[in-house]
């Protein structure tokens, strides 16, 4: 009998308004089979983000007992907030073949792949500093201040992406992601 093939995991990162989010969803939308991980937080939903639709948003004690009992995949502190990914949903899905993609910060994408060195990292870059302020400014969900937090976060981001297996340019969401799905096929 044919063994079903595991699935892979694949991440995004890069830096906060580089545009991950846009080229996940356009990820999903091409190719269908793809399943997305949704990561739990204790960062407070923002008004456009319908609760445990984005995120799993929970208490920072729930969120400790998650780590204690070994639940999750990856986890990070940034931004005064926990995110981490949970790891059942995840590891169900690639022993059913499944690749999924996971959109998380550098730190936990490194953890992915020192313990899944499978897996298929890309960092996604914006055009320039610039680009991505502006983008984080468009978003409207954060602070000046916190806008500035994110800009400094972004520096060190950019510092690991030779880490990454791939490095994309979002100067374009169609290139960028036609770019991504190409690797995707050769990596079959
Ligand atoms: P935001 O607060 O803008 O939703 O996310 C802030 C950062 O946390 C983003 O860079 C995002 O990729 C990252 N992030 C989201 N979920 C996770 C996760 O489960 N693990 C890690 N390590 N980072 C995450």
């Amino acid at each position: 009998m044919e063994q079903n093939k595991q699935g892979k995991l694949i991440i995004i990162s890069g830096p906060s308004g580089a545009g991950k989010g846009t080229i996940c969803a356009e990820l999903m939308k091409q190719m269908p089979d793809l399943i997305m991980s949704r990561s739990a937080t204790t960062r407070a939903p923002r008004p456009n983000e319908r609760k445990n639709r984005s995120y799993f948003f929970v208490s920072t004690e729930t969120f400790l007992e998650m780590v204690r009992n070994n639940e999750l995949l990856e986890y990070d502190q940034h931004f005064e907030n926990y995110y981490g990914t949970p790891k059942k949903f995840v590891l169900d899905m690639l022993k059913f073949g499944k690749d999924v993609i996971l959109e998380i910060e550098v730190n936990g994408a490194l953890q992915v792949k020192q313990n899944y060195p499978d897996s298929i990292l890309f960092f996604i870059e914006a055009p320039s500093e610039q680009a991505i302020y502006e983008r984080l400014k468009k978003r409207g969900t954060e602070s000046e201040e916190k806008i500035q937090i994110r800009m400094a976060r972004n520096k060190l981001e950019l510092a690991q992406r030779h880490k990454y297996d791939y490095c994309i340019m979002n100067d374009d969401v169609d290139r960028a992601v036609a770019e991504i799905i190409d690797i995707l096929k050769t990596r079959r």
